[in-house]
């Protein structure tokens, strides 16, 4: 019988038992296990904003998008309020995602450089694009208890996808303190004490049962407040995931 979908035990109970990526993205998008975060997503939903008016607002959680086979993985923070909680695509419709898939684009990731709805056309090859949180949060901000509760759906992701992942960017200090115990619960050896996050960093994690290593890569976060201020620019981004596509074998 299908487990309530607003208890905190949903996300481990049915990431653990997802089959398959699409079966995983499915069952997440029915979680309601962060009372604030739910509150949170559908009140923007309604409420919209005047340039996005006629939306209708995805107001749902987010599931990663790409390729289920993918070679590399980037990881951010949580889904916009008016992008991913309204496209119900990541980092689709805010500023923040122009950015990254222009640099997808130029290297050969993605189809297009723009990102604009779920039915623009773009398709990302060989790389997957996820969060360690799948609501919008107020001020973009989970608290450390959403990111606990939401952590299995990026464990499982990530338990799926081991077959063929090698290589992983994580967008920020928030995403790397979260995907450090997924990385782990996936089946990485991830060193004590706990590698800090910082722009460039590269850091090879062995498998636990001597499958292949996992190379992951820090890089600022794609926010506008990076990249208006010129803290990452387009060629800082394109060079991490220049390396870590080059980490995946996919240049
Ligand atoms: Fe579920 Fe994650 Fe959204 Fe919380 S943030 S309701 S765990 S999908």
């Amino acid at each position: 019988m299908p487990h309530a979908a607003d208890q905190p035990d949903f996300p481990a109970r049915e990431a653990a038992r997802a089959p398959t990526v699409p079966r995983l993205d499915a069952r997440l998008t029915h979680c309601r296990a962060c009372p604030r975060l739910v509150a949170w997503r559908e009140q923007v939903g309604r409420e919209g904003r005047r340039a996005y008016a006629g939306w209708d607002y995805w107001a749902r959680p987010v599931p990663g998008f790409g390729p289920e086979d993918a070679a590399l993985l980037v990881v951010g923070l949580a889904p916009a309020a008016h992008g991913g909680n309204r496209t119900g695509r990541m980092f689709t419709g805010d500023r923040s995602g122009d950015v990254l898939y222009a640099a997808l684009h130029g290297i050969g990731l993605a189809s297009q450089a723009g990102a604009t709805h779920r039915d623009d056309g773009l398709r990302l090859h060989g790389v997957r694009v996820t969060a360690p949180v799948h609501c919008a949060p107020p001020a973009n901000k989970p608290t450390p208890g959403e990111r606990d509760t939401c952590r299995p759906w990026l464990a499982g992701e990530l338990r799926l996808l081991r077959p063929t992942v090698r290589a992983l960017v994580v967008l920020g200090a928030f995403g790397w303190q979260a995907v450090l115990p997924a990385l782990a619960a996936a089946g990485w050896t991830v060193p004590r004490p706990r590698p800090a996050f910082a722009h460039g960093a590269r850091i090879t994690l062995p498998a636990t049962d001597g499958g292949p290593d996992l190379e992951l890569f820090g890089c600022y976060h794609v926010s506008q407040r990076n990249t208006f201020t010129g803290r990452l620019t387009p060629a800082m981004l394109t060079d991490v995931l220049s390396r870590a596509a080059g980490a995946a074998g996919l240049r």
